[in-house]
């Protein structure tokens, strides 16, 4: 019984997976539940690339997969919704509940990117992660309409430092973590397991374990998986081993959703 619930079709501007490709390999990996979870990204800072759907086409392509993997794969209408405090309005109106489950991202912060590296400039290693933390802390104080924080430590991923330390190991940076799971616990909101995550360290997903520690300590339940997967081969990825880590933790559930209402699955 496993979901995965961060998949990018060809809907995201980074990915090539056509959405009846990645049900295919679902079903293929013997996946109960998928949510599909495009990237949309509101004054993303990269001229480059734009990570903007059209939602019409895009909802209409995902019902055309409900039909037809109907009894074999439930399919959910995700979003990973790029979030920045200067834009939250714009997210609700675009979000409109027309959304099964949302994932909130930061990729941008403070209106530069974190995947480019501008994010970083100016700022030293420890610096640039307390200035992201504070960002996040900022946006889960006032925004809601999400149902799990996507990624939380993704911070780590960028600014090409030589290594990449645990947030958990500075003081600082814990007590933000504490601060930001507290506020997400209190409005029923979750954290996402991001399996993508072992990529950096070989040992950990995103967030790291020693989060998700903190998170289940301080009485978090509701909790995601997903491979963040931009290709087949990915869908599922370290899915056992992960689960595993999290049943040790004490985790005894796993999250679903529909209507943006959670449903819970003994793991
Ligand atoms: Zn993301
Ligand atoms: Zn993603």
């Amino acid at each position: 019984m496993f979901f995965d619930y961060h998949l990018h079709s060809h809907f995201s501007a980074d990915s090539g997976m056509k959405m009846d490709d990645l049900c295919q390999a679902a079903i293929l990996k013997g996946l109960d539940e998928i949510a599909i979870t495009d990237h949309h990204d509101i004054d993303y800072q990269d001229n480059k690339i734009e990570f903007l759907i059209d939602k019409d086409k895009y909802l209409k392509e995902i019902e055309k997969m409900q039909k037809r993997y109907e009894g074999e794969l439930v399919i959910k209408k995700g979003i990973e919704m790029g979030i920045q405090s200067h834009i939250l309005q714009e997210c609700d109106n675009y979000l409109a509940n027309n959304f099964d489950f949302v994932i909130g991202s930061f990729h941008t912060v403070e209106k530069s990117d974190l995947y480019n590296g501008d994010f970083f400039e100016g700022y030293s290693q420890w610096e640039a992660y307390i200035k992201y933390l504070k960002a996040v802390l900022k946006v889960v104080k006032e925004y809601d309409n999400y149902n799990v924080i996507g990624h939380l430590d993704i911070i780590r991923r960028y600014g090409n430092f030589e290594k990449q330390p645990d947030l958990m190991e500075n003081n600082e940076a814990a007590g933000l973590i504490k601060e930001i799971l507290r506020m997400i616990i209190k409005k029923e909101r979750g954290l996402e397991v991001n399996t993508s995550g072992y990529r950096i360290d070989g040992k950990n997903p995103l967030p790291s374990f020693d989060i998700l520690k903190l998170y289940y300590k301080q009485g978090g339940k509701i909790l995601t998986i997903g491979s963040d997967s931009h290709k087949t081969a990915t869908i599922a990825q370290k899915f056992d081993f992960t689960v595993s880590k999290l049943k040790k933790i004490g985790f005894k559930y796993l999250t679903t959703f529909k209507n943006m209402k959670p449903k819970f699955h003994k793991i």
